[in-house]
């Protein structure tokens, strides 16, 4: 028999606001109509239902889809206790990628937390150009990927063009992240703890090339006042932003890093800030004998590829 649990109000001194755990019953309809109310103070109708599916379907391990077909279902206590507290932390406007500590990047989950960035949909559009462009890249190509993050260009590169990748980053709790993420999804990278403007440590990378990728920090600090809180308040800041006073600093220092790293014939892939590119061309154009900057498909100019 399952007992129906209501639990009145559970506080938690580290937010300001509690929120009622104060569902009629442990039936999934129950929980969903309960906690669609709440979320509906903060977010759209069409949003609340779709964090609540994630969250549901995620804490009781079903594809999303089937959640219509088992409204009658109950959920356990502790099922109960994990979607109450996704749902508060989204309510502080935490990314539901990191209350959930995983996210899909193409065809793969990765999990993640607030040391990596979250991956962006013109991430994964960046990995599906290269790939398109490079039906050459094969087992015995040689790819690296500077601030790898979380690993989702790296792993994804390597599984679609089964080249040998490299993938390096300043931070080791980013590194340690990548490597659970390239173990689970059976890949094999070779990750390095780099800081890739300190060209003193640039002896420690093995060159010869056939295509380098970066999508390094980009958000200048005064672009800040157009961020939202979800982005400001927990996303690595380290990942993100640049003075205004050099905002294409990791540019300069990868394309000086990819002029001694990779083959002749070579190319550096980067994503962008679509504000910057007119600088970026200047900035590149005299060292590589081929640059383009391409659209994504919000139509904003987004990635740079160069060839040497
Ligand atoms: N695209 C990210 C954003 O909009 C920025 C990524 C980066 O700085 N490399 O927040």
């Amino acid at each position: 028999m399952v007992i129906p649990i209501i639990i009145k109000y559970i506080s938690d001194k580290s937010f300001e606001k509690t929120i009622p755990l104060k569902v009629s019953s442990n039936q999934i309809k129950a929980v969903q109509s309960h906690y669609r109310q709440l979320l509906n103070v903060e977010f759209s109708a069409q949003e609340s239902v779709a964090y609540l599916n994630t969250i549901i379907a995620h804490y009781i391990q079903i594809p999303r889809g089937e959640i219509s077909l088992m409204l009658d279902n109950r959920i356990s206590e502790s099922q109960l206790l994990s979607i109450h507290f996704a749902v508060k932390a989204l309510l502080q406007h935490k990314p539901l990628q990191y209350i959930l500590g995983s996210t899909e990047f193409l065809d793969w989950e990765f999990e993640l937390n607030e040391q990596v960035l979250i991956p962006r949909p013109e991430t994964e559009e960046l990995v599906q150009l290269i790939a398109n462009q490079n039906y050459n890249l094969s087992s015995s190509s040689r790819i690296l990927d500077i601030g790898t993050g979380s690993g989702c260009i790296a792993i994804a590169l390597q599984k679609l063009t089964k080249a040998e990748v490299s993938a390096i980053d300043i931070s080791s709790e980013a590194l340690a992240i990548a490597k659970h993420n390239a173990q689970k999804l059976l890949s094999r990278v070779n990750f390095q703890q780099i800081d890739i403007l300190d060209d003193s440590q640039w002896d420690n990378i093995p060159g010869d090339f056939d295509l380098i990728v970066s999508n390094p920090p980009y958000v200048q600090e005064s672009e800040k006042k157009w961020m939202h809180k979800n982005v400001l308040e927990y996303e690595p800041a380290l990942a993100l932003f640049v003075s205004d006073k050099d905002p294409l600093i990791f540019y300069r220092m990868i394309a000086a890093f990819a002029n001694c790293k990779l083959k002749k014939n070579g190319q550096l892939w980067f994503e962008i800030n679509e504000f910057l590119s007119n600088q970026l061309i200047d900035l590149l154009k005299d060292n590589f004998s081929e640059i383009e900057i391409i659209k994504d498909y919000k139509d904003k100019n987004r990635f740079c590829r160069l060839r040497l």
